[in-house]
């Protein structure tokens, strides 16, 4: 059993607001947004604002207790072990036992302590606050989650935040937001309609095919790797040969048509997310089995793709088979260079610092040797160099070199592979090696992958994407890796002196 750390009031892509000082211009369209919604639900404006006060200040003190983004997406930081009984002692106010009888939960003999300093904060918060403050957050919380549903007045406040963080003061039109509902409460459901409709199976041998070929190009290479040890090497291959993928969507669908769905839109989510709560609880205990295409990021209607290192495969969803990632009426070169540049970029997550901790079963087990880990780091180090000389907007150059090279090193990866894989596909199928537009596949591939990255949004929530974000600014991503690559050079004959040009000594070839 795993424990997590709590959700807070505001999105955890948002969490950063909760250091900023009082005053500051989020957190006070936060506070405002809580304020006003509080009084739309009934509360006095007195009473609004000290609730909407101590439920900033019980998160503040929440947040600061979990574990920053670059110790958070680290096992070693996450995976603390834990009986019952010594957890008990680290969290005098909460009564264990008693929290997990109302959930309906057997008691574990260990539990996986994800945020070591998160419910010791809890316990101590729950200590020394008024009990009225504890009540009255969760009043908030509750008025909070359905406020979305129970009536367009909520809607102002809303706006309002919105403003505040991202810079958008409009919100999806009523049947935008329904259909976000169906999508987020029936996911599977609508999935199996999407992928009925809009994915033939010859797209889906293609992608097969694609898949396969990129994973051949990562077999191709491994040997070449000089900066493995043999026996590192060795494991590596294994790993890699043991890897599998899943294309579009699953081979057995969860059947929602117990839920009960009537006319009362609170009610109905309350039995979707009672439905899924029982079905979460009925695997408890028993031996793993992996669901797939059924979490938020991985279901067929999401563009996606995510490699999993507890399974040591991926999935790859119907949504992100379509066009403009994948298309097959479209020349290889963009089809290789897109979408199997992300599939790519998530077989090299199971050979980076989250990879090697899992062997090739998904069991937490560090394959690598020190030595291994050095040489890697010693590469990586190139990248974070790299990345900390951008300046994505006036101000934001914080050193996130380090937060974002995990994603760095798998985006260069994943261009090289795709590059490699194309390059092999163009072998097997000459005909297909052909100019288009006056552009060579080369060509072709590299501008595919840039125009892939294309992205527009406000200032707002790019300053929060560099804050927390592991992965970096589109525009970043659409140049940057290609810097490392000797056919990116080729294909466009650049030369020392132009803009492109990286020094063959600050490149990296990792896989
Ligand atoms: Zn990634």
């Amino acid at each position: 059993m795993f424990v997590q750390g709590g959700t807070l009031g505001l999105p955890e892509a948002f969490e950063d607001v909760f250091e900023e000082p009082a005053g500051g211009p989020r957190i006070t369209a936060y506070r405002n947004y809580l304020i006003e919604s509080l009084k739309i639900a009934g509360f006095n404006a007195a009473k609004a604002t000290s609730m909407a006060d101590a439920s900033i200040a019980i998160d503040r003190a929440l947040h600061a207790a979990k574990l920053p983004p670059v110790e958070a997406n680290d096992p070693s930081k996450i995976n603390n072990a834990r009986t019952l009984a010594q957890l008990q002692t680290e969290l005098p106010n909460l009564n264990l036992r008693k929290i997990l009888g109302g959930l309906r939960f057997e008691e574990p003999d260990h539990l996986i302590l994800m945020e070591p300093r998160y419910l010791p904060t809890l316990s101590k918060v729950l200590a020394e606050r008024p009990i009225q403050d504890i009540r009255d957050y969760v009043k908030l919380r509750v008025i909070l989650a359905y406020s979305p549903y129970l009536s367009s007045d909520f809607d102002k406040p809303l706006i309002g935040l919105n403003e505040g963080l991202v810079g958008v003061s409009v919100l999806p039109s009523q049947e935008e937001r329904a259909l976000d509902i169906i999508k987020g409460r029936f996911g599977q459901p609508v999935s199996r309609l999407y992928s009925d409709s809009f994915f033939p199976p010859e797209t889906r041998r293609q992608a097969a095919e694609m898949v396969g070929l990129i994973k051949e190009a990562f077999q191709v290479r491994m040997p070449n790797r000089k900066w493995l040890s043999d026996a590192t090497r060795s494991a590596a291959t294994d790993k890699l040969n043991a890897l599998s993928f899943w294309i579009g969507y699953p081979d057995e669908w969860v059947d929602y048509s117990s839920v009960e769905i009537t006319p009362d839109l609170v009610s109905s989510l309350v039995s979707i997310a009672r439905f899924d709560y029982e079905r979460m609880r009925q695997k408890l205990g028993k031996p793993w089995v992996t669901e797939h295409f059924n979490n938020s990021h991985t279901l067929p209607i999401v563009v996606n793709a995510a490699y999993d290192p507890q399974i040591n495969g991926f999935e790859v969803p119907v949504a992100i088979i379509q066009a403009p990632m994948f298309d097959a009426q479209s020349d290889p070169a963009v089809n290789f260079c897109r979408m199997g540049a992300v599939l790519g970029h998530e077989m090299t997550h199971g050979f980076d610092w989250t990879g090697k901790q899992f062997d090739k079963t998904g069991n937490m087990k560090n394959w690598w040797t020190p030595k291994d880990s050095a040489a890697f780091d010693a590469l990586a180090g190139l990248l974070i160099t790299q990345a900390n000389e951008y300046e994505f907007l006036p101000g934001s150059r914080t050193a996130t070199g380090a937060q974002q090279v995990g994603e760095n090193m798998a985006d260069l990866g994943g261009i090289t592979l795709a590059h490699a894989a194309l390059r092999k596909y163009l072998a097997l199928h000459p005909e297909k090696d052909v100019v288009i537009d006056g552009q060579t596949q080369d060509q072709r591939c590299f501008l595919a992958w840039a125009q892939f990255w294309a992205w527009q949004g406000k200032d707002e929530a790019l300053r929060s994407q560099v804050a927390r974000d592991a992965h970096p600014p589109n525009a970043y991503r659409a140049t940057a890796p290609l810097r490392h690559l000797d056919a990116f050079y080729k294909a466009f004959g650049i030369r020392p002196g132009d803009p492109m040009w990286l020094a063959p000594e600050k490149r990296v070839e990792a896989w």
